[in-house]
């Protein structure tokens, strides 16, 4: 269904079958302790589920995003965290270095995420949330290399990712400002790169989020990651390549609720109350129904901005296509889990069954990777096809009046 090929459903139930032995038997243990599942992470290197998308001249398979799509929903009805292990170590930061990494570049990265690396992308400040151009990171050009200051919060992956892929406002010798670029620094490798704190989390209790500080970090010249259009709007290619993993987070949150409908769907067959199962209300046919019915048109709509890269050659999917999906995915796995939860009445609730994880699992993708209000004034631009700076003085100068 939903026209997948015989190869893509071999994927799919390979995939299916891992989560099943592997990663489901830990995925509440990993929540409750808040410990990085390393074990899963090896296993999943050695089934080859990280770097799949990798070119096969860098050790990869050279998957699709479809490919990665597949597995990424397999793993997330099972374990969140995991998911998000497989999103990063196929879409994202990895696509970046792929799209715009020197050669050495790609071969450090690709042999990273080939053993399991999870690279981190370091965007997010205190004062720069939303309005990302706003970081003030700097990196100023020393002699043969740059030198980063500044911290990053809510980096995905803190202490436990070696590959960073850092943005930060980029100044010449003699402090002319050049623009945003992307610096990549390795865990273990650089000393200026800095652990501060943990952030206590809603959910996704296994993967870390942490606050990082940048002390002196030097990066050399061939630690820069440089496209093609330059230093002045080198920001915004680095940026759509890592919209990317939009898909991919996407992915995830359609993956928990899918899991989560699973358990809603035994329950209500299993479950009897008024001396019949559950599932015989119509009120709850309703709701799994339209359980459903959101799925499905998330799952074709992640799919569809998947199979946007790839054809003519583009290296990452239509960025209008990726936000919506995004959008209306991470918004009705929020529902759908929810309802889920709902349907199990105080067993839901319970931390005996997954749905109350599964919950607070979901919350966070109308949130990261761009919120759900500012993708909606990215799809907004593409449909007016202006330009749409929130700031007060942005729109004016960007769109004159009597502009078409
Ligand atoms: P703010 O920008 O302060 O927004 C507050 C509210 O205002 C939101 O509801 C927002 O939608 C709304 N808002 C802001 N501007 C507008 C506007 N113009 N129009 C309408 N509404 C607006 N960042 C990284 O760099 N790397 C990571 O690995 C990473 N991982 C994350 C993981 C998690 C679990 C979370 C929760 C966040 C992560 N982030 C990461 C940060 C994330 O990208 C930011 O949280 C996000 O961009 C929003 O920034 P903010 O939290 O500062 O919210």
């Amino acid at each position: 269904p939903l026209g997948l090929t015989t190869e893509e459903r071999a994927l799919q139930a390979r995939a299916a079958e891992f989560a099943a032995t592997v990663v489901r038997p830990q995925a509440a243990e990993t929540d409750r302790s808040e410990q990085y599942p390393w074990d899963v992470v090896k296993a999943l290197a050695a089934a080859g589920f990280t770097g799949m998308t990798v070119p096969r001249a860098y050790g990869g398979q050279g998957a699709s995003f479809l490919d990665a799509v597949l597995v990424i929903e397999e793993m997330a009805k099972a374990c969140t965290v995991t998911a998000r292990i497989v999103v990063e170590a196929n879409m994202g930061a990895i696509s970046t270095v792929m799209a715009y990494g020197s050669e050495r570049q790609k071969r450090m990265a690709a042999d990273l995420v080939l053993a399991g690396d999870k690279p981190a992308i370091c965007i997010t400040e205190p004062d720069a949330g939303s309005d990302a151009t706003a970081m003030t990171t700097r990196a100023d050009r020393v002699g043969d290399r740059f030198v980063l200051n500044g911290r990053k919060h809510w980096i995905t992956g803190a202490g436990v990712s070696k590959l960073h892929l850092i943005f930060a406002r980029a100044f010449d010798e003699k402090g002319r400002n050049l623009g945003i670029g992307g610096f990549l620094a390795v865990r273990g490798e650089a000393p200026g790169l800095k652990m501060v704190r943990r952030e206590q989390t809603m959910g996704l209790r296994g993967m870390p989020e942490g606050e990082l500080a940048f002390e002196d970090l030097e990066v050399a010249d061939d630690m820069v990651v440089m496209p093609p259009s330059g230093w002045a709007r080198g920001f915004g290619d680095l940026i759509n390549a890592y919209n990317s993993q939009r898909v991919g987070a996407g992915t995830v949150a359609m993956g928990v609720a899918a899991g989560a409908f699973e358990h809603a769907v035994a329950f209500a067959k299993e479950r009897e109350q008024f001396g019949r199962p559950i599932g015989e209300f119509q009120g709850l046919q309703w709701m799994l129904a339209d359980m459903q019915t959101q799925l499905t048109a998330s799952r074709l709509m992640l799919y569809a901005a998947a199979r946007s890269r790839g054809p003519n050659g583009s290296a990452f999917p239509d960025p209008a296509l990726a936000a919506q999906a995004k959008i209306f995915a991470s918004e009705a796995a929020v529902r759908i889990a929810n309802d889920a939860l709902q349907l199990h009445g105080a067993r839901g609730y319970s931390r005996e069954l997954p749905l109350e994880r599964m919950v607070r699992d979901c919350r966070m993708f109308t949130i990261g990777g761009g919120t759900a209000q500012v993708l909606r004034t990215l799809v907004a631009s593409k449909i007016l096809g202006w330009k749409l700076p929130q700031t007060r003085d942005g729109y004016v100068r960007n769109n004159p009046p009597g502009a078409a």
